[in-house]
């Protein structure tokens, strides 16, 4: 969704308030693409502080499936957007080194609240995703998920591509 900025802008101490959807319906990034299970609207409120300078803040939850690190299991994940950003527009562009990532999301008078909403998931984004804190995991030789059962794997700590090399030592012993 892309807010119009310019009557906050054209005036100072106004300000923006706005309900955004969020229209995606799974999250992808670079590990992959997770479907969002709930979500609530990110209400957005731009600031006009003084002079250009603006403040931007957005709260909302959203909940993604994201498979646990160690057994794969789904994970509902809960990410809580809750921000605050002191955005100054009368710097140009490249001179507000620090902070361009911050305002890519803002161009002219227009904001774009999707990408603005990415990068906060993004940020808010854990760095561990597991279904319990003493998960098993998974086997490495057979797969089988440890906290749903045992199975008869040595605990070889062996690649499990390098199953198929011991079945072979396996059998070469039994004859
Ligand atoms: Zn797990
Ligand atoms: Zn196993």
């Amino acid at each position: 969704m892309l807010l119009d900025l310019s009557g906050v802008m054209s005036e100072q101490h106004t300000e923006l308030i706005q309900d955004v959807d969020i229209d995606m319906t799974e999250f992808s990034t670079g590990y992959g693409s997770f479907p969002i299970l709930k979500k609530t609207p990110v209400s957005i409120r731009v600031t006009h502080v003084k002079e250009h300078r603006f403040q931007i803040t957005g709260s909302g939850r959203v909940t993604f499936s994201v498979p646990c690190d160690r057994c794969l299991e789904p994970v509902e994940t809960e990410i809580v957007l809750d921000f605050v950003k002191n955005v100054d527009l009368n710097v140009p562009d490249g001179e507000q080194a620090d902070e361009l990532d911050e305002t890519n999301y803002i161009d002219g008078y227009t904001l774009d609240a999707d990408k603005l909403i990415r990068g906060e998931i993004l940020t808010g984004w854990p760095t561990k995703i597991l279904c319990s804190e003493d998960c098993k995991g998974i086997c490495n030789v057979c797969g089988q998920n440890l906290n749903q059962g045992t199975c008869n794997c040595e605990d070889t700590g062996l690649d499990p591509r390098m199953s198929v090399i011991r079945d072979v030592f396996k059998n070469f012993k039994e004859v």
